[in-house]
């Protein structure tokens, strides 16, 4: 239903929720306002007064099929009949293996072995341990335990994921000493599609020269940084990091946890600039949103380089590692990725985005404007209210959520081009309208 009566506010909020359930980044004493969802289906989520909304966040870069998927669903269906969960403990099965094997099909040349995590911020912690562990047998030395990292980063909310989001907008004012401490790099300025300076790599040069005795690995996202910043930088960052990472004998670890799937116009983002890691991380899309499951890949060097070591094994082992019904899930949404022309898909969508978006470059309250395949970008001068931005949003239909001083969409893929162009007229007529503190 989307006619012309008015959303009934009342209807979508509710009392016990607010009183008792917290959401991410919520303040028990004044919580923001929360919509109640009952439903979704393709690109749309139907809110509890029969109103829909044009779902432009895919739910957190995951749900890259839209919602309720007649394979996706099927998949979950047949899999509950078989079991729904088994431990990894010295047991295989089916959904696992043939998730990894399409895993490795997609994955950068190098990648070998595959250690599933439940979640993206443990699948982070797993890639510190893996280099950690790896580090210190390679080169026998017990102080090479540190991480470098480029600021503006995100790579989730557990101890050591928070330790290398960006130390200003990221966890560390909360946490302070709690945290470890790393070493910050710049964030590379030369953008995406634009000029490369060659300048931009000597604070990574100089301190590897320095400090590499320190550092068992250099941690960052691809091309894209998300949560820290939604900001695009140039894929010649990651070549010279690698040649810096080999040079000085440092694991390179890539988190593709946001960029991959296709999101940027590539499988994985590190196909912009041609380079493996020795690790990285995958999640949120790797189930097309349906459950909680990641994974991380890596060398064949770094994998028995830690069997080589002090403990022998990779030392971690989750309760729901490689559950059967993720990975089934997993398995038929690589299917529907392969059976489509996805490189033609979002460059349709980065066009389509890209000519819908431009006119907020004429708004003075816009500093830039980016899009990068299915990923939109808006940067604000100031920051945006996030509570007034939702409710104007689900007032007119849409549903874009806001952090900082970034407005922006990363539909899920099935998103119709009349739907994209809504997004983005709305989200425009949003910030003009708006009145900025
Ligand atoms: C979301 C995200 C994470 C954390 O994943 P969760 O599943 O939320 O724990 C880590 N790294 C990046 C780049 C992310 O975008």
């Amino acid at each position: 239903m989307n006619d012309n009566t008015p959303i009934d506010f009342a209807a979508l909020s509710d009392a016990w929720d607010r009183e008792h359930l917290w959401h991410p980044y919520t303040s028990t004493i004044d919580p923001l306002p929360t919509y109640k969802v009952t439903s979704a289906r393709g690109n749309r989520l139907v809110l509890a007064d029969g109103h829909e909304l044009i779902d432009g966040m895919s739910s957190w870069w995951c749900a890259i099929h839209g919602y309720r998927h007649p394979a996706l669903d099927a998949a979950a269906v047949a899999q509950l009949g078989r079991m729904s969960h088994v431990m990894f403990g010295g047991i295989t099965h089916d959904p696992a293996i043939e998730l990894g094997k399409r895993l490795l099909s997609v994955a950068p040349e190098g990648m070998h072995n595959i250690f599933y995590a439940d979640s993206g911020s443990v699948a982070v912690e797993v890639a510190m341990k893996m280099a950690v562990q790896a580090a210190v047998s390679r080169s026998g030395s017990h102080v090479k335990t540190n991480f470098a990292t480029i600021r503006s980063g995100y790579h989730g909310d557990t101890w050591n994921a928070m330790s290398v989001c960006d130390p200003v907008t990221g966890m560390h004012g909360a946490f302070g000493p709690a945290l470890p401490v790393r070493f910050f790099l710049p964030q590379p300025r030369s953008r995406f599609g634009g000029e490369w300076n060659p300048q931009e790599a000597e604070p990574l040069r100089a301190l590897l020269q320095e400090r590499a005795g320190e550092i068992a690995a250099l941690i960052l996202e691809p091309v894209v940084q998300g949560a820290g910043g939604m900001w695009f930088y140039h894929p010649e960052y990651l070549r010279e990091a690698r040649r810096l990472c080999d040079e000085y004998g440092v694991y390179l670890i890539f988190d593709e946890i946001a960029t991959g799937f296709w999101r940027t116009g590539r499988f994985f983002a590190c196909e912009h600039a041609g380079v493996s890691p020795d690790i990285m991380t995958i999640g949120k899309g790797l189930t097309g949103g349906y459950l909680t499951s990641a994974a991380v890949l890596t060398t064949r060097e770094v994998a028995d380089t830690i069997s080589r070591g002090e403990a022998g094994v990779m030392m971690h082992g989750p309760t729901f590692m490689g559950n059967p019904l993720a990975c089934a899930i997993g398995v038929a949404s690589f299917d529907l990725l392969a059976s489509q022309d996805m490189a033609a898909c979002i460059s349709h969508i980065e066009a389509r985005l890209a000519g819908a978006l431009a006119p907020a470059r004429s708004l003075e309250c816009v500093a830039d404007v980016r899009v990068l395949g299915a990923i939109g970008v808006v940067e604000t001068r100031r920051p945006v209210d996030v509570g007034v931005f939702q409710q104007e949003c689900v007032r007119r239909g849409v549903w874009i959520r806001p952090f900082g001083r970034n407005v922006y969409v990363m539909p899920p893929y099935v998103t119709p081009d009349a739907d994209l162009d809504v997004l983005c007229s709305e989200m425009i007529d949003i910030l003009r309208n708006t009145e900025w503190k």
